[in-house]
């Protein structure tokens, strides 16, 4: 493990520093609390360290207590102390340092409280793993890969909040693969899954990087892209649907997918459920249109409280 040694005496560094590295250890000196503060913030900082109480610069504790007020990789610290009084070691220890051990150390405990560290350093990341992948399936459709229909709502949400406060446009495109029943009926469940698959990350690749896709039920998709307007969300639909049809699969008879797609543009006042109506009911359009292409809902015009989109022409292929 990479161990950060911070002990101000050079007899007592080099002591234990050779110490370490016959158990193993890959060892970094610091000479002053400063020093061993600055190593311990940065990027890929060993994940346990022993440091010295008594330092010039920062102490020993002081180390441990700015350490627990800082974000990233937990660091597993052990005091080394002269010190044995009871109320100092107690501060110490509530302060932020994990465990101490007084000097003169005592090599095999001292190789015993390294063991602990490295456990609880374990457990840290295993917990850290644990709540990522656990964020991750929280926002994630397991088959496609996309964001969730939480996730692309909140999405929606936000960017039209965002477009509320300071101006600029966001569009939405709903999208929906066309007969997607019979793709399962006849090919079977499994290939209309590779389907979703490759459709869903193909069409990833044609929206911006900081554009949002996800999966909004089952063979629909919502994509929200900020600072677009109608004309560039068609474009991006446009791009999309031409791609779906490009896809090539290995079934047979040759398996051939196409989407219908309805976009909608922000207009100040709206609610997220509203541009989403707005676009479903361009989707709607386009299905009856003849399906394979995409329909902008212009204007939403309120009835009795309710926004009604209006699609306009049809996107010219
Ligand atoms: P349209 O062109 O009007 O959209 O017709 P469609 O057949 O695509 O629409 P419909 O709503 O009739 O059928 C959608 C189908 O999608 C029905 C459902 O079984 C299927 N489906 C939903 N989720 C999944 C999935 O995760 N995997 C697979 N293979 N099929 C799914
Ligand atoms: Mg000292
Ligand atoms: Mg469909
Ligand atoms: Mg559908």
């Amino acid at each position: 493990m990479r161990i950060l040694l911070a002990e101000d005496s050079r007899y007592q560094r080099a002591m234990l520093q050779g110490q370490l590295e016959f158990w193993g250890h890959s060892v970094i000196c610091a000479e002053t609390g400063d020093a061993a503060l600055q190593m311990l913030s940065a990027p890929n900082a060993p994940r346990l360290a022993i440091l010295d109480w008594d330092m010039p610069g920062k102490t020993g504790p002081e180390i441990c207590r700015q350490l627990r007020n800082q974000d990233g990789d937990y660091i597993y610290t052990i005091l080394l102390t002269a010190r044995d009084s009871h109320v100092e070691i107690a501060d110490g220890l509530t302060g932020g340092a994990d465990d101490f051990i007084s000097k003169p150390a005592h090599m095999l405990e001292l190789r015993a409280r390294i063991h602990v560290g490295e456990r609880i350093v374990a457990i840290h990341d295993e917990l850290k793993c644990a709540r990522e992948r656990l964020q991750f399936e929280a926002t994630h459709d397991a088959l496609t890969g996309l964001w969730n229909r939480r996730a692309i709502l909140k999405f929606v949400e936000t960017e039209l909040a965002r477009c509320a406060r300071n101006g600029g446009s966001c569009s939405v495109l709903m999208i929906d693969i066309d007969h997607f029943k019979n793709i399962n009926d006849e090919y079977g469940h499994a290939a209309g899954d590779r389907v979703l698959i490759e459709i869903a990350g193909r069409s990833g690749e044609v929206v911006r990087p900081y554009d949002f896709l996800g999966r909004y039920g089952g063979e629909e998709f919502l994509a929200v892209l900020p600072g677009a307007d109608l004309d560039g969300a068609r474009e991006v639909a446009e791009r999309m649907r031409l791609t779906a049809r490009s896809v090539r699969f290995d079934e047979q008879p040759a398996l051939e997918v196409s989407m219908s797609i309805g976009c909608a543009e922000f207009t100040r006042g709206q609610s997220a459920n509203e541009l989403i109506q707005m676009a479903d009911a361009a989707l709607y359009a386009a299905k009856r249109n003849g399906r394979d292409r995409v329909e902008p809902a212009i204007a939403s015009i309120p009835v009795s409280g309710k926004c009604v989109s209006m699609p306009v022409m049809s996107f010219a292929r």
